[in-house]
C-alpha cells in the first residue's frame, strides 16, 4: 500500500467545527452541546481521527461515514460503531480492516442531533450504494462526501453506478435552496452549491460518451474524463 505520511492537519472552521486533512482526503468534527459528530476518518495511516476528536472535545463522539471507500474509513475501527446508510454496510464489510466492524443504520431523513446542531441524512447513491450527504439546515451547510467536489471524482469500479449518481445530483439540486456552502471530502474547501450543476453537466456528458478519455495523472485503473469544471476517473 502506498504510504501516506504527511501528518494530519487540523484546521478550525469555527469554535465548534474542525476539518482534518489527511493526505488529500478530509474529515470533519462538529461539536455540539451534548456530543460531537465525526464525519469520516481518512486513510488512518498518518494518525487517528478518534484521538484528534478526543483532544478537541470531552463530549461523547459519534462517527458517521459518508461512504466506505478506503480513504474515508481508515480510522473507523477506533470508534465503538460506524453509523452509515444500510445500503453501504455490505461494501463497508468488504472494505473495513477491522475483523468484526460494528455498524449502525442511518436512514434517509434521519436527523442527527448533537445538541444545538442538527444534521439531516440525505441518501445519494451512485458514487457508492449507500453514499450520504449531511444537511445542516440551520447553518445552511451540505457535507457532500465524494459526490460533489472540484477534485477528480472516482467513478470506476464495482461500487459505482453512473445512472444512480446522476439521479442523486438532481436530488441535491432540488435541495439547493437549503444550503449556501458545500463541505466536500476532496479538493478545494469550501465550494459553492453551483458546483453540483457543474458536476451534473459533466457527468451527463460522460454518460453520453461525449468526453474524450485522457491518460490519468495518477496510477488508477481507469481513464480520466474532463468536463467543464468537473472531471472523473471512469
Ligand atoms: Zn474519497
Amino acid at each position: 500500500m502506498q504510504e501516506r505520511n504527511q501528518p494530519l492537519e487540523v484546521i478550525k472552521i469555527d469554535e465548534q467545527t474542525f476539518r482534518i486533512e489527511d493526505n488529500g482526503v478530509r474529515s470533519f468534527v462538529f461539536i455540539g452541546k451534548e456530543r460531537a459528530l465525526v464525519v469520516d476518518t481518512g486513510f488512518g495511516e498518518a494518525g487517528s481521527v478518534r484521538q484528534i476528536a478526543a483532544k478537541l472535545t470531552d463530549k461523547p463522539v459519534m462517527l458517521v461515514i459518508t461512504h466506505a471507500d478506503g480513504d474515508h474509513i481508515g480510522g473507523a475501527g477506533a470508534f465503538e460503531t460506524a453509523w452509515m446508510h444500510p445500503a453501504e454496510m455490505a461494501y463497508y464489510y468488504t472494505r473495513s480492516s477491522v475483523k468484526n466492524p460494528s455498524v449502525s443504520p442511518l436512514w434517509e431523513g434521519d436527523v442527527i442531533d448533537i445538541g444545538g446542531r442538527r444534521f439531516e441524512v440525505i441518501h445519494i447513491p451512485g458514487h457508492t450504494p449507500g453514499s450520504i450527504a449531511l444537511l445542516d439546515r440551520e447553518n445552511r451547510i451540505l457535507v457532500s462526501g465524494d459526490t460533489v467536489s472540484e477534485a477528480c471524482i472516482y467513478m470506476f469500479g464495482p461500487a459505482r453506478n453512473l445512472t444512480a449518481y446522476l439521479a442523486s445530483l438532481e436530488k441535491l439540486i432540488k435541495l439547493q435552496g437549503a444550503f449556501d456552502v458545500i463541505y466536500p471530502s476532496h479538493g478545494t474547501f469550501p465550494i459553492p452549491p453551483e458546483q453540483i450543476e457543474t458536476v451534473r453537466k459533466a457527468a451527463l456528458s460522460l454518460a453520453a460518451g461525449a468526453l474524450p478519455p485522457q491518460e490519468p495523472p495518477i496510477p488508477v485503473p481507469a481513464q480520466m474524463y474532463a468536463g467543464d469544471g468537473a472531471s472523473f476517473y471512469f
